[in-house]
């Protein structure tokens, strides 16, 4: 059986991901990158490789919309923000963080990619967790873990995505977080 992937199929996707539709070809003739991209993921059956699809083509989409530009506006290891409000830190949001490196993220970090502060938002357009319809094909728990993962390497965010139960991946993010801060400190 092949099921058509369109504009009107979204709210279906929580089922189309769901055990029943294991054996499925989904097709689309749509040119709508997400449509492609949702498409391609239901045509995986295997979890892990399917959520890490979702995740890589999630961050390349974003990166696309942005044209892989400088949205913070950074000069001199100072954004926008920091500029705009005479802030003497370096790196903007990425300060706290133990991965930063002179020359932007060393990583793909998607809460990273779609936390925007108010300076940002003022200048341009952004995507937010909304837009991104290919994100309903992950669980709410996956979700979850998407917009709360900042400060973390992709290949930790995938580990707690791949977890079975919100408990261990919130012990896991947590545990990380607070790592990775006073590791960071002690670097400074
Ligand atoms: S989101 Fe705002 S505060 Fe964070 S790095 Fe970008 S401009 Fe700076
Ligand atoms: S993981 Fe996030 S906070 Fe850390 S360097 Fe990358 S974008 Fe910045």
């Amino acid at each position: 059986m092949s099921i058509s992937i369109d504009n009107n199929s979204y709210i279906f996707l929580p089922l189309y991901r769901s055990v029943f539709f294991r054996f499925c070809k989904f097709e689309t003739k749509s040119k709508n990158k997400q449509d492609i991209i949702i498409t391609n993921a239901l045509n995986i059956k295997n979890r892990k490789e399917r959520i890490t699809y979702i995740y890589d083509a999630t961050c390349d989409y974003i990166d696309d919309y942005y044209n892989h530009s400088d949205i913070c506006g950074f000069k001199n290891l100072k954004c926008y923000a920091n500029r705009s409000n005479g802030i003497d830190n370096n790196y903007g949001c990425c300060r706290f963080c133990y991965y930063k490196t002179n020359h932007g993220c060393p990583s793909k970090n998607l809460a990273c990619k779609l936390f925007n502060c108010s300076e940002v938002c003022k200048r341009r357009r952004v995507l937010t967790y909304k837009d991104l319809r290919m994100l309903r094909l992950l669980s709410l728990r996956q979700r979850h873990v998407v917009k709360s993962d900042y400060f973390s390497l992709r290949e930790d965010v995938l580990k707690d995505l791949y977890c079975y139960t919100m408990t261990f991946a919130t012990i896991r993010v947590v545990f990380r977080l607070i790592r990775n801060y006073f590791k960071s400190k002690k670097r400074t």
